[in-house]
């Protein structure tokens, strides 16, 4: 069985005087998937998700929803439904006349429709709410209206953009988990987009990072957190530890790389690179062993690098604990751990350790 692709997006650009809101952009979204477009603000993520609602029209490419072309269709005759970033609901309208709007308004009747209410507060958790106004509800709970509102019109795909960013963190946590457990309950498509990549990681089954109008990259949460190809994913998804270097020399399993004035050795994971090559590297604080110097250095295993400095800075966090060393070239690495190292104090010489799998390099 050949999985079909609910939206196809094809070579789309859309420009606002000089600036480029979106470059050429293609994308594939498989039926049923909760698909995150993630990136910085102003990346051009919302001109995508109107483009494929019909509130906006691009300048070239189409669009395909089904497998049929959408371009000439107006929203409300696309199989989508949208959530509005911020929470636009009918003031002077009830919780239920809310959510019934759009079936009120397609004539459908009153019986049919008070049925789909009920189900549908069912559903995202407002039952008892029916008589309550906007006003007399908290964030969380208009957020769920919205919700309901979009998908009682019973769509293919449901397009939600920033749908939590008016929540606290606390209450965003909880609406990703409902969210993701609500888009496995209906098995429709869902596409969201947020600039924050701890929610794009807890829904989503995969992922596109959008910046400046391009699609950069796209995976799983898991590919996307582990092994990001782009230098801007790797900083945007993980910390700031990137460094600019060169590459000395290679072979299939190694490359030598110059960086920070010194040469350290990482794998090779098939990058497609040649000697004397500008590349940048980075690594995740969190793969990163600091050790008290003059204690272990011998035991470091042949699978790892060391590097000497010595403590600028600890940061307990709570949940972990961030170490800043300064090299002895001045450079500065991040180091989280979520454990505090016994004995350790700002300025003590310390040695970093890692497993040479998790120096990625990245070409731009
Ligand atoms: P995001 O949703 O990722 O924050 P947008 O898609 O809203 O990004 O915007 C992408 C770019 O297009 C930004 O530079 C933004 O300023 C510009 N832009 C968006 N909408 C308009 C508009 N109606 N008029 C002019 N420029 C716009
Ligand atoms: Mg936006």
């Amino acid at each position: 069985m050949t999985i079909k692709n609910s939206i196809e997006v094809k070579n789309l650009v859309k420009t606002y005087g000089d600036v480029y809101a979106l470059k050429n952009v293609n994308l594939q979204i498989a039926q049923g998937e909760y698909f995150v477009l993630l990136g910085p603000s102003g990346g051009g993520k919302t001109t995508l998700l109107r483009s494929i609602g019909g509130f906006i029209r691009p300048d070239k490419g189409s669009v395909a929803i089904n497998g049929k072309n959408v371009d000439n269709l107006p929203p409300d005759k696309r199989p989508t439904s949208m959530v509005f970033q911020g929470f636009a609901l009918f003031p002077h309208m009830n919780v239920s006349q809310n959510i019934g709007y759009g079936l009120k308004i397609k004539s459908i009747s009153k019986d049919i429709i008070d049925e789909k209410v009920n189900k549908m507060m069912n559903l995202v958790g407002l039952s008892g709410l029916s008589e309550r106004m906007p006003n007399e509800l908290s964030g969380g709970q208009q957020q769920r209206v919205q919700l309901a509102r979009a998908l009682i019109l019973e769509n293919d795909v449901l397009l939600l953009d920033e749908p939590l960013s008016a929540l606290d963190a606390q209450l965003r946590k909880d609406m990703c988990i409902e969210l993701k457990r609500l888009q496995k309950t209906v098995g429709i498509t869902f596409v969201h987009v947020t600039h924050n990549q701890e929610e794009a990681m807890s829904v989503a089954d995969r992922i596109a990072i959008i910046a400046n109008g391009e699609l950069l990259e796209q995976g799983t949460p898991r590919e996307i957190y582990s092994n990001p190809k782009n230098k801007f994913t790797a900083e945007f998804i993980g910390e700031k530890n990137i460094f600019k270097g060169k590459v000395l020399d290679f072979n299939k399993k190694l490359i030598n790389v110059d960086i920070i004035d010194d040469t350290i050795k990482i794998a090779n994971l098939n990058y497609d690179i040649k000697t004397n090559q500008e590349i940048y590297l980075s690594i995740k604080s969190e793969s990163i062993d600091i050790i008290k110097k003059n204690k272990i250095e011998k035991s470091i295993s042949k699978n790892n690098e060391t590097i000497n400095g010595k403590v600028s800075e600890i940061t307990f966090l709570g949940q972990f604990v961030r170490y800043l060393v300064v090299l002895n070239n001045g450079k500065e690495i991040q180091v989280r751990t979520n454990h505090e190292v016994k004995g350790l104090k700002l300025k003590d010489n310390v040695a970093l350790s890692w497993n040479i799998e998790d120096f990625l390099l990245h070409q731009n």
